[in-house]
């Protein structure tokens, strides 16, 4: 069964929850008023289902193939996708019109992507990582870096990379050995391994701009050491043509689990030339500009995989007969009932469906903070955004990657045994699904960053807003009636958070193993929050377009996905309560050889 991209979602969210008409008074948001939203969603739908959904399964099965000359061939029909979807803007839509970007809204960028990686997971990190390396060179970069490598990177012409992770650090950036030795020009000369760098060497585009972590001579061991440098694949003439060939190489393709469409470099880098970006010693900073967004982009990714995923089963489970119904038969002049039928395959489809749903929305959610940060004519809102995206980065990451994988898991069991073929799309979903849980921060490490610095920072003031807001927002609709349910729910499972807030801050300063055994549980009873607000959001228009008798069956079928979820998803969030309030005692007894 094709994708469909989700665009009625994205446009429900967009116009009647989150109402973003009432923005445009701000920088990018008043292009997309007045129809030219559906314009661009249903250009994006486009590009995702017609021309990159087709490549998925050819990605998977081919992979991408290295040379001995150190180039790499990616699968069939991605070179043309790729300049189809250069020359439709879809690089750089929400970059400044100065570096040839359309500078539309961060979070239409983001209602897009959905469908990009929905389509293509493989495919959507070529461009998905060009955009990343581009804003940390937008954020970070000189005057004369932005002119020489932006007009080029925006429009996909040169694409980028993030080059993190050595053989013997991942997590532990402190230990990166790559160096940086002065070349007395304004140069560096860059040496070291790096491993796992996606989209390293293609065919896709004419350059590869590479953003790369390593440590000046000289520089303090640790992560105070670490500086950032744009080393080009092609060293960029001072008229923006491409200029020598830099000693750098693709030295392997790491054979993997999925996204087998994207190249998972090794790359060696032998004193290649190198610019440094921003100061000595800060690269961490400005590489934290790219790997938040790549965050906010991974989250993005575990929803679109479990969305194509979702579509799949429900595809499948009207599909596909076996049994009767417990209440008798459906379809009785077949053979059997379609496994639609069955309370358990149902349930199957509404637990990831409730959490899709809510999901899209949080994400779109923190995506307008993130375009409110920058955007927003006065300092509270700009702050409060600020907030927010620190605070909630690290929720989108790690709740909807897990969350994806556990949504593709779930559609590779609907599907029977047929799942666990490659006839069927699931099995490849699964796999790519499965990568999003890990990089960019795997998501123990995003829920350590969440109970670690996000909930301490100025003293606790993002959380306490967001708490206050949940507050407002159910002061203001629990007289109605029809909203109660929701209302209630979010009532209570944000006293629940604020409790495991609290036991956080008196147990995990005494004792810091508590704050690291609490942060997965932590994170997820944020997440069933942070859906739980969005549900309420939803219900509230939904309601009301129910009772104005809207024909459309969206909404009435809106209001039964969120009572499923107060009903069968929301219940987890007294066990992570219980769970985190159990300490570390227990689960730091055995010493490491009992194991
Ligand atoms: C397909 C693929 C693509 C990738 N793309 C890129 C890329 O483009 N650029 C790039 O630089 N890197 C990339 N990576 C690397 C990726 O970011 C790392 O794998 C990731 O950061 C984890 O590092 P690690 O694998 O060394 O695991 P480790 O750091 O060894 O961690 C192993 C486990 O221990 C846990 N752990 C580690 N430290 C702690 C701690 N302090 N507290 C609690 N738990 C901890 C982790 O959560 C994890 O579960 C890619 C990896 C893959 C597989």
């Amino acid at each position: 069964m094709a994708y469909a991209p989700p665009i009625r979602e994205h446009l429900f969210l967009l116009k009647e929850v989150f109402d973003i008409d009432r923005y445009s008074n701000l920088p990018g948001f008043a292009e997309v008023a007045g129809g030219v939203l559906e314009q661009v969603l249903q250009a994006g739908a486009d590009m995702a289902g017609e021309v990159l959904a087709p490549l998925n399964a050819v990605g998977d099965k081919q992979g991408c193939r290295l040379a001995g000359d150190g180039s790499v061939s990616t699968p069939d029909g991605f070179k043309s996708a790729y300049d189809a979807f250069c020359q439709g803007g879809w690089v750089g839509l929400d970059f400044p019109e100065e570096f040839g970007g359309q500078a539309l809204p961060h979070v239409v960028n983001l209602a897009v992507n959905e469908m990009i990686c929905g389509a293509n997971m493989a495919f959507a990190m070529y461009p998905g990582l060009s955009h990343g390396a581009a804003s940390a060179i937008l954020a970070g970069g000189s005057q004369a870096q932005k002119d020489l490598y932006l007009p080029k990177m925006v429009t996909g012409e040169w694409s980028g990379t993030m080059n993190l992770t050595e053989p013997h650090c991942g997590t532990d950036l402190g230990m990166l050995r790559t160096k940086a030795v002065r070349n007395g020009d304004g140069s560096y000369a860059i040496t070291g391994n790096k491993i796992w760098i996606s989209a390293g060497e293609h065919d896709l585009s004419d350059n590869v701009v590479h953003l790369v972590l390593a440590r000046i001579e000289g520089a303090p061991a640790g992560v105070k050491g670490i500086s950032l440098f744009i080393v080009p694949k092609f060293v960029p003439r001072e008229d923006g043509s491409v200029g020598e060939r830099n000693s750098l190489r693709c030295t392997g393709l790491e054979a993997k689990m999925g996204i087998h469409g994207n190249a998972t470099c090794f790359m060696a880098y032998d004193e290649a030339r190198g610019w440094l970006i921003g100061e000595e010693n800060s690269g961490l900073k400005a590489m934290f500009v790219m790997m938040n967004e790549a965050r906010l982009g991974v989250g993005l990714q575990g929803l679109a995989v479990g969305e194509a995923a979702y579509q799949a089963a429900a595809e499948f489970a009207k599909d596909r007969l076996q049994g009767r119904s417990l209440t008798g038969p459906k379809n009785p002049t077949g053979p059997a009932d379609p496994i639609i039928v069955h309370p358990d395959v149902r349930r199957m489809l509404l637990d990831s469906r409730s959490v899709l749903e809510a999901g899209r929305a949080f994400t779109l959610w923190t995506g307008l903070w993130g375009d409110l940060q920058s955007k927003a004519p006065d300092e509270a809102t700009r702050q409060k955004a600020g907030d927010y995206m620190s605070l909630l980065t690290p929720v989108v990451k790690a709740y909807l990657t897990d969350a994806g994988f556990e949504i593709a898991s779930s559609a590779v069991q609907v599907h029977g045994g047929s799942g666990y073929t490659e006839h069927y799309p699931a099995s490849q979903l699964m796999r790519d699904a499965r990568i999003a849980m890990i990089y960019e921060g795997a998501n123990g490490v995003q829920a350590l960053d969440l109970v670690g610095r996000k909930l301490a920072a100025h003293g606790g003031r993002a959380v306490m807003t967001f708490f206050a807001e949940i507050d407002a927002y159910v002061a203001e609709h629990e007289g109605d009636a029809s909203l109660k349910p929701f209302t209630e729910a979010l009532k209570g499972v944000k006293a629940q958070l604020q409790e495991a807030t609290f036991w956080l801050m008196q147990n995990g300063l005494a004792n810091p193993d508590n704050a690291g055994a609490a942060s997965t549980d932590y994170l997820r009873l944020f997440g069933l929050t942070a859906l739980s607000f969005m549900w309420c959001q939803m219900a509230e228009v939904a309601q009301a377009k129910v009772a104005e008798g809207a024909s459309d069956r969206f909404y009435a079928d809106k209001l039964v996905v969120g009572r499923y979820f107060l009903e069968r998803v929301l219940p987890a969030a007294p066990t992570h309560l219980a769970r985190l309030k159990a300490g570390s005692a227990t689960l730091m007894e055995l010493p490491a050889e009992a194991f």
